[in-house]
């Protein structure tokens, strides 16, 4: 297969959905049952969930911790950190996963449009940042307030909520000269948008997977594979 070629003047923006984690062992989204783990997202993804169902909501996330506490960075993972460590400023990573695995693979530039499952942040919006939490809850009475009184929450953005640090993404975009996407169905929006974005500022746009996402089209090139067994040697940085 030929390499992805990255020239001295390319600026890369990259977009990874749950399909990066997938050779990690955590399951994507739409799994056949079409359960997450065992749950239906409604139940314990939306802000009504969280008003109507906390302690279950606390419950699936105290889960999701366990299992990435388990996980370990995959391949691909590691070519993301390998290129960033080439490309520096050059590079900008931008996740819809709330799993840590980039960062525990050496990444460093990283923004989680959706949420980091390693933090807590107070449900009133205080204005006092999330923290960094680890903790798997057994009952909702161990869940800790905030100073303000507020219950803390799953730094996580619901169904419904507005994706973290947008404005930061779309400048991104709006420099990048190629877009690398890995892993996402192309189901879920405003992510589903950034290819259309790039394209509108003439990148060059190219989608890693096993399988074309909803917006194929979209994209100048698919490499279809799984992320860990394509990724690993095929940027070619150009110096
Ligand atoms: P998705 O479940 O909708 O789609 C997963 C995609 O990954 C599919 O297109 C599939 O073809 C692809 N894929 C499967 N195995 C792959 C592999 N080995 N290599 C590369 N690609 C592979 O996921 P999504 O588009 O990211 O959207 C789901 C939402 O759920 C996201 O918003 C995300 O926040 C959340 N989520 C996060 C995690 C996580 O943090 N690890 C896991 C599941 C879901
Ligand atoms: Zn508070």
């Amino acid at each position: 297969m030929a390499g992805i070629e990255i020239a001295p003047h390319d600026r890369v923006f990259v977009l990874t959905g749950a399909g990066i984690s997938a050779e990690s062992g955590l399951p994507t989204f739409r799994a056949e049952d079409g359960l997450w783990a065992g749950y239906r997202v409604e139940d314990v993804c939306t802000p009504d969930a969280w008003l109507c169902n906390t302690a279950e909501v606390w419950a699936f996330y105290a889960g999701r911790r366990a299992q990435d506490a388990k996980a370990l960075p995959n391949p691909a993972h590691f070519a993301l950190a390998a290129l960033e460590a080439q490309l520096g400023e050059r590079f900008f990573l931008c996740t819809q996963n709330v799993d840590d695995l980039h960062e525990r693979a050496g990444s460093v530039r990283v923004v989680h449009m959706h949420g980091e499952l390693a933090k807590s942040r107070c449900e009133r919006d205080c204005g006092r940042d999330p923290v960094e939490d680890h903790a798997i809850y057994a009952s909702l009475a161990d869940v800790p307030r905030c100073p303000c009184g507020g219950r803390m929450r799953p730094h996580i953005v619901f169904f419904g909520e507005i994706p973290l640090e947008m404005d930061r993404v779309q400048d991104e975009i709006a420099r990048a000269t190629l877009m690398l996407v890995v892993g996402t169905s192309g189901s879920v929006y405003p992510a589903a948008s950034f290819v259309h974005w790039a394209r509108q500022h003439g990148a060059r746009t190219v989608y890693i997977g096993p399988e074309p996402p909803l917006n194929a089209a979209a994209f100048t090139q698919v490499v279809e594979g799984k992320a860990g067994e394509v990724m690993p040697g095929l940027f070619v940085v150009r110096s």
